[in-house]
């Protein structure tokens, strides 16, 4: 740009606030909109699909602008933020009126105040309430990772150190809408593949030295390792940064010990469909069935335990303690039901306090989940388990902030302060005064106008408004003389002619004007002050009403979990520090949910892997017969007995489970370009190379997506592995007959079978886990069910009787003898053919030599 450029005050304005957020759109608040220009108009109007319109010239081109109106921003932010903009949100920061008085020409002060980012949001109409909002960062330095995330709408902070292979598990867990990375890191694969909005951050902001102090300056917390440091500093700059120094009350950092937790690949989250199905829904998935929790907070917390459940034997069991308690209490639960379902969001009220973007809905939240916890706490009196008991001295003691909330707020406030409303009559003799005046306006007028008529005796007076005059007395021409004449003109001051009127003020009306207009901004001053006074009370106790709002969610979690319990009958698992697994009549909690909505009942099943030492089983039985849903359900009830629930069994005895793994069913990826196989393939390898003895393994159809040899030989190395290397606890489904022989060499290995009943040509499903080897698969007849055509099924039968005859001597028990579990592969003997082979240079040979030596190369190869 050339100095000679002539650009408007405001424009300048604009241009320098843009260059210092490059890569955000800049809503630029003008009046009631917020306007952007250039390519950020371009790019908004595209993705908003609003109309994009020009605004004077620049450098002699015209300015491409569009704008939103500031009241409806939010929905506008929300589409922009999911289509991964950032935006730059710039507001006057003073009146126009204050401009002006520095000269005609002066441009309102404005900055930014904001960066609105996926990971940023506390707006509770740009957040979903009953899922957490995380913002993560990962650091790596050459000693090891580490992840630190937040929920800036709760304020919960935390750390982990992660091994070289953990940040895709920790992406698939706890599922952050946007990852801080260092810019030298690429992660945008592993960010498009989980779905997260990827922020490149300088590496200068993943200093390990600056990071540390930064937590304690915010936090007050010490004592984390280099990388952690380096992660938690990044993440808090961030905010800082976004935020414009503002930040929402955290709590200091939690770190996630490694070991805490029970390990969930992100195969196995997927596969299991703990938060999502498969396809990506929510309806359908595990927690959609458990989740009865009652507020939003108590649902997130839900959401995170199952998302990780722990490992801690100590820990489940004293969540299983506090359950069970409410189980047995059916007052207590019904009515702490009760009183949580009129707790609001304490959570995302607190924070946004906390940023100064509070409401006053915000302050009737706090009002009304204090008013709840004590509720609570009043039913939890008695005697309780611990765990209970520390929850409700977390929910006591905050009885003169709800004094004062209660006292000072009417009992639905307003959503904006600027709507005023908010405070009580009663509270403020001034405020009250105030709005009388405002509100009474108009009758006070009417009043006026009354006498005035009756003074003067003309009664086509009339006390008008507009916004040249003010308030005036307006009376027809005709009646002029007589208003400006004695004794009508002691009161009545001329004002203005018309051509049909004639315009008069009075002292009494004009000071009826100055109240009546005041009287509207000084009842908002006046709510402006209490509104700041009741923010700074509760702010002032921040860290008891988050660790408040905490408590509330674990009891709701508490309570929900007791209600399903009793509502689906589902019983306390006995956890164990061994490596017991037996549970008796397991159902599958969401196909049996299934079931029940179309009036059926699941068959349960028991899966006793401690009978004879026995820890392996191997399931065979026909397509449908129930394998998936009988491997999957006990995956399920381990993961459901570690977040802390009772498990859908009639009994269950569970040893602490370190690691659940599962490979089920999956699906071309054809995202990463890898085909059905290879999926199975990968995730079989994490399996076998990961799993402990404290693991516990599903494992549905190995092999399948390949030749039949081919997959009959992996699924058979990978059950000797599982059975010899990891000797995890497993269940092993598979459709290959041939392995069922393993079972009388494999001591640790069950065979067990889905039983069906054949019935003239048709099949059965009893859905019934028992002892044995199914003797087939049954494919012809599920095909039948499915609706082949009956030519087809015919033929299949014979092409099947035929080769089963052809193939009758080289069955399985064969092929088990013939091979001797983990032989060590022997060298071939040397051989002498290649051994001369080698000894050759044919370089050197003359024609004569060459003959001779493919008479001796022949005579070698003709030896046995
Ligand atoms: P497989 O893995 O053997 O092909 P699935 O586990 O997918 O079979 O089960 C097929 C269907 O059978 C399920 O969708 C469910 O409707 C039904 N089913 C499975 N197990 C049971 C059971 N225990 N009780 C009742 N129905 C069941």
């Amino acid at each position: 740009m050339t100095a000679t450029t002539a650009v408007t005050p405001m424009m300048a304005q604009y241009l320098e606030i843009k260059e210092r957020h490059p890569d955000a759109l800049l809503f630029y608040r003008m009046g009631d909109f917020y306007e952007l220009f250039f390519d950020d108009a371009k790019a908004a109007a595209a993705a908003l699909d609003i109309a994009l319109t020009e605004r004077g010239t620049h450098q002699g081109a015209p300015i491409p602008m569009c704008g939103v109106p500031h009241h409806a921003a939010d929905g506008y932010l929300l589409t922009l933020v999911r289509k991964g903009f950032r935006v730059a949100v710039c507001e006057q920061l003073e009146d126009p009126a204050e401009a002006k008085k520095r000269g005609a020409k002066a441009v309102v002060k404005r900055d930014v105040v904001r960066l609105v980012t996926a990971g940023t949001l506390t707006e509770d109409t740009l957040l979903t309430a009953r899922e957490h909002n995380y913002l993560a960062a990962y650091a790596e330095i050459r000693s090891g990772a580490a992840l630190a995330w937040l929920d800036m709408s709760t304020g919960a902070l935390r750390v982990a150190p992660l091994s070289t292979s953990g940040l895709p598990p920790m992406l698939a867990r706890l599922a952050p809408r946007e990852l801080l990375a260092p810019d030298e890191t690429d992660l945008s694969a592993l960010a498009s593949e989980y779905a997260v909005h990827l922020t490149e951050r300088p590496s200068a902001t993943f200093d390990s030295e600056a990071g540390a102090a930064l937590v304690t300056e915010i936090t007050g917390a010490a004592g984390f390792d280099r990388v952690e440091a380096a992660a938690l500093g990044a993440l808090l700059a961030y905010l800082d940064e976004t935020q414009k120094g503002r930040l929402p009350p955290l709590s200091a950092p939690m770190r996630e010990v490694p070991g805490a937790q029970m390990e969930i690949d992100a195969a196995t989250r997927r596969n299991l469909e703990l938060t999502r199905t498969l396809s990506g829904e929510r309806k359908g998935a595990l927690l959609s069935v458990i989740d009865r929790t009652a507020t939003a907070a108590g649902a997130r917390l839900l959401s995170t335990r199952l998302s990780a459940p722990s490992a801690d034997l100590t820990e489940i069991s004293a969540r299983h303690d506090a359950v069970a308690a409410l189980v047995a209490d059916e007052e207590t639960r019904a009515d702490t039901c009760e009183a949580l379902a009129r707790a609001p969001d304490l959570e995302r009220a607190l924070a946004r306090l906390g940023l100064d973007r509070g409401s006053p809905r915000d302050l009737a939240a706090v009002r009304d989940t204090l008013a709840a916890a004590i509720t609570c706490a009043e039913h939890l009196s008695g005697d309780q388990p611990a765990r209970l008991a520390d929850l409700r001295e977390a929910l006591t003691g905050q009885g003169d902030l709800l004094a004062s909330l209660d006292a000072t707020l009417v009992d639905a406030p307003p959503p904006h302060l600027r709507d005023g409303g908010m405070v009580a009559a009663g509270v403020e003799p001034e405020l009250d005064t105030a709005r009388r005046l405002r509100d009474e306006g108009r009758g006070v007028i009417a009043a006026l106008e009354t006498r005035y008529r009756e003074d003067t005796g003309i009664a086509a007076l009339k006390l008008r408004h507009n916004n040249v005059l003010g308030y005036f007395v307006e009376t027809p021409a005709g009646h002029a003389k007589r208003m400006m004449s004695p004794p009508l003109d002691a009161t009545f001051r001329h004002r203005q002619t018309t051509a049909n009127q004639v315009r008069f003020t009075t002292p009494e009306l004009a000071e009826l004007q100055s109240q009546i207009l005041n009287a509207g901004e000084r009842a908002r001053a006046l709510e402006r002050a209490i509104f700041a006074r009741l923010s700074a009370e509760v702010l002032a106790e921040v860290a008891p009403l988050a660790a408040l709002a905490r408590a509330l969610a674990e009891l709701d979690v508490t309570a929900a979990l007791a209600d399903l319990a009793v509502a689906q009958d589902w019983t306390r698992p006995d956890m164990t520090p061994d490596r017991s697994f037996r549970i008796m009549r397991g159902r599958h909690p969401v196909v049996a949910a299934a079931l029940k909505a179309s009036g059926a009942d699941i068959v349960p099943n028991d899966c006793d892997l401690d009978r004879d030492g026995r820890s392996l089983w191997l399931l065979t039985g026909p397509n449908m017969a129930g394998k998936s849903t009988f491997l999957r359900q006990n995956a399920l009830i381990a993961i459901l007995a570690q977040m802390g629930a009772f498990v859908p069994a009639e009994a269950a005895r569970i040893g602490v489970v370190d690691r659940v793994f599962s490979r089920v069913g999956a699906a071309d990826d054809l995202a990463r370009g890898r085909s059905t196989f290879m999926v199975e393939m990968v995730e079989t390898a994490a399996i076998l190379n990961e799993a402990s003895d404290r693991a516990l393994v599903i494992l549905d159809e190995i092999g399948r997506g390949t030749a039949t040899y081919d997959g009959l030989s992996i699924a058979w190395a990978v059950l000797e592995h599982l059975h010899e290397a990891n000797r995890c606890r497993a269940l092993f489904a598979t459709h290959y007959h041939e392995l069922t022989a393993l079972g009388a060499r494999l001591p640790r290995l069950r065979n067990a079978t889905m039983a069906v009943r054949e019935w003239e040509g048709d099949i059965v499903f009893l859905h019934e886990v028992r002892d044995g080897a199914a003797d087939r698969s049954y494919g012809v007849q599920v095909a039948k069910r499915a609706g082949l055509p009956a030519a087809v099924i015919a033929r299949a039968r014979t092409v099947l009787a035929d080769l089963e005859k052809r193939a009758g001597a080289r069955s399985g028990p064969a092929l088990v003898d013939d091979l001797p579990l983990f032989r060590t592969v022997e060298a071939p003997p040397p051989d002498a053919l290649r051994a001369r082979l080698a000894e050759i240079s044919p370089d050197d040979l003359s024609a004569r030599a060459a003959l001779d030596l493919v008479y001796e190369l022949k005579s070698l190869a003709q030896k046995p």
